[in-house]
């Protein structure tokens, strides 16, 4: 099964009363360090401050009324969770978020706080989720998946067509990289328009799944790492489905950037654009800055995923680089 523009066009209408439409900025200071004329998508500035909730709409939206009444279940800390819980409230369905043992209690809160169920099971990713498929047996509840789903990379993929209504100029685009539901749903978007339009992903240097994944000709499983990225860790899975050949058909090119590089982003863009942009939302800016990318007087969009970031930690690597 194969994922159109028009699944992309579906996705914006079915989502447009829950996800927000971001701005897309100038960038002058990037603009003058690469001579290209680079423009910001600000998915730092999306509800629950990460794209993901585009997803997780246009998936919960495309529940039956029968799995609506079961409830859904999600395995993640991060954004995705995050994103499953705020969407399922606002529709009034019950979410699971299982994660581990080693959740921070940070994080436990937020979570808490959206009125989803946490499921608190076991030492690691793997165990937690083998507590989600025990509550699928059990009752019956749906997994909602954070990328190998075609309704997610739809969702994701309305970035897309927000980038083309706004800059249809653009000619190459930067997005950060772990699963690949996101850069998949905005290569849909932006390729049917224009094949030309040159598609970038950026990860970290630790862990990078999708990149060996891609040089194996295989999908491969790798040992998460920790970096400042940690939205980008996690696995494509084995069995992936649909983001591996979505990435393979249309991604150009792959970058990987260094720990330090993203630390270096993340200050620049505090203090350039006042923004506060998570480890994983900054990697496009980094490759930039180390001149990994080479724009040539284009028309660049770098996607600014999400800004879910401690903030001390945030505000430390910004003043040991003042
Ligand atoms: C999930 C996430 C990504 C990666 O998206 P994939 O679809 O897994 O490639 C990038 N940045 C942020 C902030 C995320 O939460």
């Amino acid at each position: 099964m194969s994922i159109t523009q028009q699944d992309v066009f579906q996705a914006q209408h079915a989502i447009r009363a829950i996800a927000r439409r971001t701005p897309l900025v100038p960038a002058e200071a990037l603009s003058a360090l690469t001579g290209a004329q680079v423009r910001l998508k600000l998915e730092t500035l999306q509800e629950t401050g990460a794209f993901k909730v585009r997803g997780a709409a246009n998936r919960l939206l495309a529940l039956t009324p029968e799995e609506r009444a079961r409830g859904v279940v999600a395995v993640s800390t991060g954004n995705h969770g995050r994103a499953v819980a705020h969407v399922c409230r606002r529709l009034g369905i019950q979410a699971s978020i299982c994660v581990s043992e080693r959740v921070p209690p940070n994080k436990v809160r937020m979570l808490e706080q959206t009125g989803a169920s946490l499921v608190i099971h076991g030492q690691s990713q793997d165990e937690a989720e083998e507590r989600a498929t025990a509550l699928i047996a059990e009752h019956g509840l749906t997994m909602i998946h954070p990328f190998d789903d075609p309704l997610i990379i739809a969702g994701q993929g309305t970035i897309g067509l927000e980038i083309l209504t706004n800059y249809p100029q653009v000619d190459t685009v930067l997005v950060p990289l772990s699963g690949g539901g996101l850069i998949s749903g905005i290569a849909v978007a932006l390729k049917a328009a224009n094949p030309a339009i040159r598609m970038i992903g950026i990860s970290m240097e630790e862990g990078a799944v999708m990149y060996y994944s891609l040089r194996a000709n295989r999908p491969l499983q790798m040992p998460e790492a920790d970096t400042l990225a940690d939205s980008l860790n996690g696995g494509i899975g084995l069995e992936n489905r649909y983001t591996y050949e979505l990435v393979r058909r249309y991604v150009d090119e792959v970058i990987l950037v260094p720990e330090e590089a993203i630390a270096d982003a993340m200050a620049f863009t505090l203090r350039e654009h006042h923004l506060v942009v998570e480890g994983a939302g900054a990697v496009g800016i980094a490759a930039l800055m180390r001149g990994q990318v080479k724009p040539m007087g284009r028309h660049l969009v770098v996607v600014l995923s999400g800004g879910n970031v401690d903030l001390a930690l945030a505000l430390r690597i910004a003043q040991e680089r003042a």
